[in-house]
């Protein structure tokens, strides 16, 4: 069994309207990248920022810009095809309950929560826009708030899936300072996190489109998360057809090194394992 739930119908471009993404022809050609690369579950996880439902959760200007679309209009379209109902929920400290009522009242197969935005402010780790490296904080400083954050986010149980756990590498060394030694000192408090929600760990091949290049998460984070006993989400955060199973060659190789010969199947937020599949495509 091969995997694809973190993916976007569209990118995160302005223009990108529903009316223009949410189609049976767009969905289709996810559908025929999935089919190619030997992918069986397909699921498709919107951000929930794009949705006006989301401001019950936050009014950041990047979401109030965005929020133009109907959430249950969404479930609804994704009711009509064969992919899996997901959608990607930031997690923003201390809107814990309305984003437990904002997902409660929708049949999603699986829920992907993810930390983009770090401590009080507006900044990300991830936005040119709105840049947490912008503000002079070292590194030693973002990183532990991000972890920091990670392992509430886990611990909230809101989520079923904890996205790219360690997206605050993503501009890689050159464009962003890294701290210095081992950075397991980082991961430890968020894995034992991850431990006690019982929560699916994602590995993402987005990373290797990023300017790291390299898969989330880092070896000696998987390897923590193992040794926990924690299960793996397979994804690709595709916004692109093209991008649908992108390397999973090496995201299969990856967990066949770290002895995982099992990935997480969701339905209607419960969960079980199937053996790992090969990448045919
Ligand atoms: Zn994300
Ligand atoms: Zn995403």
């Amino acid at each position: 069994m091969l995997t694809d739930y973190h993916l976007h119908l569209r990118p995160d471009d302005e223009g990108t309207t529903a009316e223009r993404y949410f189609t049976e022809e767009n969905v289709d050609r996810y559908l025929a990248a999935a089919a190619e690369a030997g992918i069986e579950e397909l699921g498709v996880s919107e951000h929930v920022y794009r949705f006006h439902q989301a401001l019950d959760l936050w009014s950041h200007p990047l979401w109030v810009e965005n929020a133009n679309d109907d959430l249950d209009a969404y479930c609804e379209f994704v009711r009509t095809t064969p992919l899996r109902l997901g959608i990607e929920c930031d997690f923003i400290p201390g809107a814990e309950e309305q984003t437990a009522a904002l997902l409660a009242v929708r049949d999603f197969d699986y829920v992907v929560g993810s930390v983009h935005f770090v401590g009080d402010g507006d900044a990300a780790v991830d936005h040119d826009g709105f840049d947490v490296w912008a503000g002079g904080e070292d590194a030693e400083r973002i990183w532990s708030r991000y972890f920091e954050m990670l392992a509430e986010a886990a611990r909230s149980n809101l989520f079923d899936i904890l996205a790219h756990p360690d997206l605050v590498k993503v501009w890689g060394r050159e464009r962003r300072p890294l701290p210095e030694g081992d950075l397991r000192r980082f991961y430890e408090p968020a894995v034992a996190a991850i431990a006690e929600s019982g929560i699916a760990v994602e590995l993402s091949t987005a990373g290797l489109r990023k300017p790291v290049g390299e898969l989330y998460p880092a070896t000696a984070f998987a390897e923590l998360c193992v040794e926990a006993g924690a299960p793996f989400a397979l994804s690709s955060d595709a916004h692109l057809p093209e991008q649908v199973g992108f390397e999973y060659d090496r995201a299969v190789d990856f967990l066949d090194a770290l002895g995982v010969g099992e990935i997480c199947v969701f339905e209607r937020r419960s969960r079980r394992l199937a053996p790992l599949g090969s990448r045919v495509g």
